[in-house]
């Protein structure tokens, strides 16, 4: 069964920019998909779709057993927990030291006056702890976010997914911003993260190279369409 299947989804923003024309796909437990597509080609509206933080104008999104293009409110805070996401930007909070920003993934199921006070439970705190190890950070766990390098701040970023403790991995370009050693520790880590925990990940890339080095599938989107589905192996010029 497919832990996840789309069902002709369609974004239109404003009145006639149409990023997604009926995008249909299943995805399976385990995969390691790279989503590639030139700049504008819907990669991001794709990914953003799928937790609702963009609203699709038409299709299904049936995650998990849900169909989250239902859901609202509490609901689909519940599944959205679920759906663990990495941004291009990282979207750490920079004052604020490693640990803490590791931890921040879990604030949805840590009591609000808990996790103002710091006081997270002792298992997350371990967790991230180990987490922080595996991608080679356990001497910046109590730096600031902002005194790290971009590739350090990505595995944080990493890390704070994966406490969440998701089914799903969405990263949405996670190597855009990084030189190329940095982007390789980064896709190599999340990769070997994803299948030791047989996450379901679903990566934007705009460089094919990456995409053929990680990928159990690329799916190619041109102009809000799939024009490729397969194996790396497959994949040819067309893209
Ligand atoms: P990609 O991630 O492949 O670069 P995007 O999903 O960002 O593609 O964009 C697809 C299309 O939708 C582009 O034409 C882009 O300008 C447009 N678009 C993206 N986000 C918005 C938005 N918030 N409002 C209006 N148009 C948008
Ligand atoms: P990227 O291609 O890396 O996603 P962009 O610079 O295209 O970055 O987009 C940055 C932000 O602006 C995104 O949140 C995107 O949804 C939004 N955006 C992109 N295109 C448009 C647009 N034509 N109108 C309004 N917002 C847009």
């Amino acid at each position: 069964n497919p832990l996840l299947s789309i069902k002709n989804l369609v974004k239109v923003y404003g009145k006639d920019t149409r990023a997604l024309n009926g995008i249909t796909l299943d995805f399976y437990p385990g995969e390691f998909i790279v989503v590639i597509g030139p700049s504008g080609a819907g990669k991001s509206t794709f990914i953003r779709c799928i937790n609702r933080l963009v609203n699709p104008s038409e299709g299904k999104i049936i995650f998990d057993g849900q169909h989250l293009e239902k859901l609202s409110g509490r609901k689909l805070r519940k599944e959205r927990s679920k759906i663990g996401m990495i941004f291009q930007h990282y979207n750490l909070v920079g004052r604020t030291n490693v640990i803490k920003n590791v931890l921040h993934g879990q604030l949805s199921s840590t009591p609000l006056y808990k996790s103002l006070l710091g006081l997270y439970r002792h298992e997350d705190k371990q967790e991230a702890v180990e987490l922080l190890k595996k991608v080679g950070l356990q001497d910046q766990i109590y730096k600031r976010a902002d005194e790290l390098s971009g590739g350090q701040m990505q595995r944080v970023g990493i890390c704070r997914a994966i406490l969440q403790r998701p089914k799903l991995l969405l990263a949405d370009e996670p190597i855009a911003s990084l030189d190329p050693l940095s982007a390789n520790i980064v896709m190599q880590q999340l990769h070997t993260i994803s299948l030791e925990k047989k996450l379901t990940c679903i990566v934007n890339l705009h460089q094919v190279d990456y995409a053929k080095k990680y990928a159990t599938r690329i799916i190619g989107i041109k102009k809000g369409a799939v024009v490729f589905d397969g194996a790396p192996s497959r994949l040819t010029d067309a893209m």
